[in-house]
């Protein structure tokens, strides 16, 4: 039986949490003083070691892309936090900034100097002024402290730290829009290759993280590898936020290795709402395929998950239980997409614009059976031929629903999702 595992969520309950004060308490930036006294190589190493993976979707081994930044690139290097947490359910790195926001502070004082960067950006969504005031408060507490700007705790490191502010674009979660946006340019994902490690912030070598990963970087430099790697799988190594919403009696974040299964989770957050079940849920998020009761033993692990026909993702639980309909559930994602893309690749910016308009004509009782086979056709011409993630993630909801529910797309040919799913308050089209 798999507990939770508190370490980045430890001291949450506390109501000054996010002082420096309460973190140092618990040994906070004592990793960082352990750090300065490391060659940065060892560091690099030693993340590698514990083989931490990106925690904002991808699962990049993020020891291996500190090691690609090149070495003989005389442009100075960067540190780029993607704090733009925006894909639809994912509501992990906004708690984690507000309840610990040292713990991101000390991660991005420990990678910088781990990749001989000097100046690190921290790049928050613009709709959550809370948590940009907090973090910068963080920012600010560390400056007088000591904790950043010129010669760190002694050791001779400069670091400067930016809180940027974005503008409520999804696209610019995407790291190469992110990057566009920050340097003043409209938010659009650039090609890759050259991978921001190569050319990234004003073409220069940049590292781009997720909040949770550099949060996590401390608690690996305190504990060791064997320490992070004693958690999770062998291939999805130590701890994580799995964060549980919609139809769970008890939603919110739990810290947990990877590899626990919704059922035990759900065990732990008090089960599906008094009297419903489960009907279908997202690993990671609405980019990701949704699954059905008969994964809830999935071991949530980026190769279980993928076996099983998804994605890990950003572990956002999204559970519907038996009142929703799935044809109303996906048109809510699909119309997201369709607002949140960025125009600039036809597949997207039509398919999503074209899928919407067939999703609400099915969710009205309208469709036919052949719009059915043309929403599939829609996401044949968008998965693998958009420039960026955003297009093919959109699919995802979209043919594990038909796969799973063709019936209650059929049903959409005759009865409108609001009579089928009289429970669901719905908008009538
Ligand atoms: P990706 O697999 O293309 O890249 C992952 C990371 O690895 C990137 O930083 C990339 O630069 C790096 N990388 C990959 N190959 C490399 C190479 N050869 N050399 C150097 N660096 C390399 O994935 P992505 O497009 O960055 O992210 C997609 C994921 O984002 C999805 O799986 C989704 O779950 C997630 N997502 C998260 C949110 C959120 O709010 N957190 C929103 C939307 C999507
Ligand atoms: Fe923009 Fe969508 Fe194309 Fe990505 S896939 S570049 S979001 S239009």
């Amino acid at each position: 039986m798999t507990t939770l595992t508190p370490i980045l969520s430890k001291n949450w309950d506390r109501p000054d949490s996010f002082t420096l004060a309460a973190y140092r308490e618990d040994g906070g930036y004592q990793a960082l003083r352990t750090a300065l006294g490391m060659e940065p190589d060892a560091i690099v190493d030693l993340v590698k070691a514990s083989g931490l993976r990106g925690r904002g979707g991808a699962g990049f081994p993020t020891g291996m892309k500190w090691g690609f930044l090149p070495k003989d690139n005389p442009n100075p290097r960067y540190l780029v936090v993607n704090a733009d947490e925006s894909e639809p359910g994912t509501c992990k790195d906004m708690p984690l900034l507000l309840a610990n926001p040292h713990a991101l502070v000390e991660g991005i004082a420990i990678a910088s100097y781990a990749i001989k960067s000097r100046n690190a950006f921290v790049y928050v969504r613009g709709e959550v002024l809370h948590v940009i005031r907090r973090l910068r408060h963080a920012v600010a507490e560390a400056y007088e402290a000591g904790l950043l700007g010129t010669d760190i705790l002694g050791s001779g490191f400069d670091l400067d730290v930016v809180v940027h502010s974005g503008a409520g674009a999804y696209i610019c979660g995407e790291e190469t829009a992110l990057l566009d946006s920050l340097e003043g340019y409209r938010g659009q994902p650039r090609l890759k290759p050259p991978f921001p490690a190569v050319a990234g912030l004003y073409a220069s070598p940049t590292v781009v993280n997720n909040v949770e990963s550099i949060a996590s970087v401390p608690s690996i430099v305190a504990n060791g590898a064997d320490w992070f790697t004693s958690m999770g799988t062998e291939k999805s190594a130590g701890f994580g936020f799995f964060s549980l919403s919609g139809h769970v009696t008890r939603p919110g974040q739990y810290e947990a290795p990877l590899g626990v299964t919704l059922r035990e989770l759900l065990d732990m957050a008090g089960g599906v709402r008094n009297g419903h079940r489960l009907k279908f849920w997202t690993p990671g998020g609405s980019s990701t395929p949704i699954f059905t009761d008969a994964h809830l033993d999935t071991p949530l692990d980026f190769e279980s998950v993928g076996a099983a026909g998804s994605m890990l993702g950003t572990r956002a639980l999204q559970i519907f239980d038996e009142t929703t309909s799935v044809v109303r559930a996906v048109r809510g994602w699909i119309e997201f997409y369709a607002h949140e893309s960025c125009g600039k690749c036809t597949p997207c910016r039509e398919g999503n614009f074209w899928m919407a308009q067939v999703l609400r004509r099915i969710e009205a009782g309208k469709g036919t059976e052949e719009d059915v086979a043309k929403l599939l056709d829609i996401c044949d011409n968008l998965l693998g031929r958009s420039f960026c993630a955003l297009g093919d993630g959109a699919t995802s909801p979209v043919t594990s629903a038909i796969k799973y529910f063709r019936e209650e797309f059929i049903a959409g040919t005759h009865t409108p999702a609001w009579e089928l799913f009289p429970y669901q308050r719905t908008t009538r089209w």
